[in-house]
């Protein structure tokens, strides 16, 4: 069996595919978790994170186990082109496909099993759900329970959005094995270094635009300024937040410019604005409505004209939402 989380993966993603592995594992189904390119520094505590092999690092080996697997399921996705290179290795496998996902519009036309619903703050909650239906007879460890959790806290930035009751029903369930919630906030959140502060610093004291007549703050980051704070992968992580802790502020994001001369944005909002539609119809992305992410195939510079053009389309509603 392999486990396949989003490319760029976050929390959620790499805790549901980790949790599914040590599920899968103690269900005595050999498990792997396979991923296109790096996971942010701070979820390298997770138990079996050394264990996930990284195509970007290992393309033989990744490439081995998703030819040979005889189930594959996507992790915290519903569109197989967001497993990015890897998807030509997976359409070419004809076996079982799972999904377990919360996103909206899932490419059902993919997937043999969808295990789905958007009204779940995270796929980790969907994975509880998951072991409770199918898995019960095993016993939830300290592991599954440490990697269910971080995806919980990830997504709903420590217990803020997307919240049901399950959520918290599931968070009780984990918290009954015992593992440290406190250990678990301080490893994902206070790993700050230096320069991820300072490039924060910069971010606020010079790179953020705020529109008032479009209750719009931005921040935009070039590849030369990314390399002048030494920043590596998910030290950029979270930023995109501050924009929207603006009072007022609907609508928040945050460009940078990728190595290869593209760039990658992340969208927040408030209310009901819906940053995903805004993502999917002018910047090739989407995902929730309060929280998206596209690119744009060019430098960061003409991402924000881009986005600047856009924008009025959207002045209307942002006008008649408010806080
Ligand atoms: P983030 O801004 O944290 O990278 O992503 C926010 C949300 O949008 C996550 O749920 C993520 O899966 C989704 N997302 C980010 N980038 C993309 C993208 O390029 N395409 C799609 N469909 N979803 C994305
Ligand atoms: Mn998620």
């Amino acid at each position: 069996m392999v486990v396949i989380p989003h490319k760029a993966p976050d929390g959620d993603a790499i805790g549901s595919s980790l949790a599914l592995m040590h599920l899968l594992d103690k269900a005595d189904v050999p498990t792997h978790v396979v991923v296109e390119d790096a996971f942010p520094y701070f979820l390298d505590f997770l138990p079996g994170a050394e264990n996930i092999i990284i195509w970007d690092k290992n393309k033989a080996e990744a490439e081995t186990l998703i030819q040979y697997a005889d189930c594959i399921i996507s992790s915290d996705y519903g569109q197989l082109s967001r497993c990015g290179k890897l998807e030509k290795y997976v359409r070419a496998n004809p076996c079982l496909k799972i999904m377990i996902d919360h996103h909206p519009h899932p490419e059902t036309e993919s997937y043999d099993f969808l295990f789905h619903d958007v009204a779940s703050s995270s796929t980790c909650e969907l994975v509880f759900l998951f072991y409770e239906q199918f898995f019960s007879d095993i016993a939830l460890d300290k592991s599954i329970a440490t990697c269910i959790y971080t995806g919980l806290v990830t997504d709903t930035g420590c217990f803020r959005h997307a919240l049901r009751p399950q959520t918290f029903d599931t968070a009780s369930a984990l918290l009954k094995t015992g593992i440290e919630t406190e250990h678990i906030i301080t490893k994902i959140f206070d790993v700050n270094t230096p320069q991820r502060l300072k490039l924060l610093g910069f971010c606020l004291n010079e790179k953020m635009v705020i529109l008032p007549e479009y209750k719009t703050a931005y921040i935009h980051l070039s590849g030369e300024e990314l390399r002048s704070f030494g920043v590596k992968k998910g030290d950029t992580e979270g930023i995109v937040n501050y924009t929207l802790s603006i009072e007022g502020i609907i609508f928040g994001a945050f460009f940078y410019e990728r190595e290869d001369g593209t760039t990658k944005i992340s969208f927040r909002s408030k209310s009901t604005f819906p940053a995903n539609e805004f993502s999917s119809r002018f910047f090739d992305g989407g995902g929730h409505r309060n929280a998206a992410g596209g690119q744009y195939v060019g430098p960061v510079n003409l991402a924000v004209k881009h986005f600047l053009k856009c924008l009025p389309q959207y002045k209307s509603v942002l006008e008649s939402l408010h806080l």
